[in-house]
């Protein structure tokens, strides 16, 4: 009787643990999918090695390509389900560190694309304080933000970046939602009321409340969006991924609400 009993017990005890390995083993490979990806040649130049603020990135950013090719690959994690997704193809991200009055840009596209990152940035966000992990902080996020801009798919027919306000707050609100989703923002830094395609940080937060409220993979499902809703609509993009009974009108207005009652 006794020896039965552990019979029973011994194969669900088998089975619990072998789920809990899968589970591990599934999730790890998730990851590792992506390790290998290429995400093209990264070239790192500092364009203005005599300024202070080129000193003090060298000195929280000792491996810049490293540092760029992991944001990359934590940005492509974030924008599709698998690397053999339709991803536009980037073979050389060129990094270049240069003093002038900015932030930071994106230019080029496919197959190169260029980023600068300002030296007067840095030295602001470092500050008088020193502060380093302030401005890892932010520097991570600004790269967040421009290397969406090099792997997320462009909406169609619907115009361009210049031309069509919808295609720009696609553009511009994703690469904020990827900073907030990887936690590169402070919920402070939400800007109050607005409109969902105001684009930049007002439909970013607003696209991550989706992904944590509704949808943990609406993010990737968004960016697809470009691909499958044409001519392509804020509106026609949630329908398409959360269903008919979904506008996006009303998440606007639950979104807004739910920030409200928070305050
Ligand atoms: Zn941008």
């Amino acid at each position: 009787m006794k020896s039965k009993l552990n019979l029973m017990i011994l194969p669900l005890a088998l089975l619990a643990a072998a789920c809990g390995t899968r589970t591990q083993v599934t999730k790890q490979s998730d990851d590792n999918r992506w390790s290998d990806y290429p995400v093209g040649e990264i070239r790192f130049i500092n364009a203005s090695p005599e300024t202070r603020g080129a000193a003090i990135y060298a000195s929280i950013i000792p491996d810049p390509r490293a540092y760029i090719a992991r944001h990359a690959r934590q940005v492509l994690e974030t924008l599709y389900f698998s690397p053999t997704d339709s991803i536009p193809g980037i073979r050389e991200i060129r990094y270049t560190l240069r003093d002038y009055d900015g932030i930071s840009a994106k230019g080029g596209g496919v197959p190169s694309v260029h980023i600068e990152y300002s030296t007067r940035w840095v030295e602001r966000s470092f500050g008088e304080n020193a502060d380093t992990a302030k401005l890892e902080y932010e520097t991570s996020g600004v790269l967040f933000h421009e290397l969406t801009h090099a792997f997320q798919l462009e909406p169609k027919g619907i115009g361009t970046y210049s031309t069509n306000k919808t295609f720009w707050a696609f553009i511009e609100g994703m690469a904020d939602a990827v900073r907030v989703i990887n936690n590169r923002f402070q919920e402070s830094d939400c800007p109050a009321g607005g409109n969902y395609a105001d684009g930049y940080r007002t439909t970013g937060f607003f696209l991550a409340w989706i992904a944590r409220t509704k949808d943990a993979n609406f993010l990737r499902s968004f960016n697809r969006s470009a691909l499958e809703v044409v001519p392509w609509s804020f509106d026609g993009a949630i329908k398409h991924i959360l269903g008919d009974q979904y506008s996006v009108d009303d998440l606007w207005q639950e979104y807004q609400r739910s920030r409200a009652a928070k305050e």
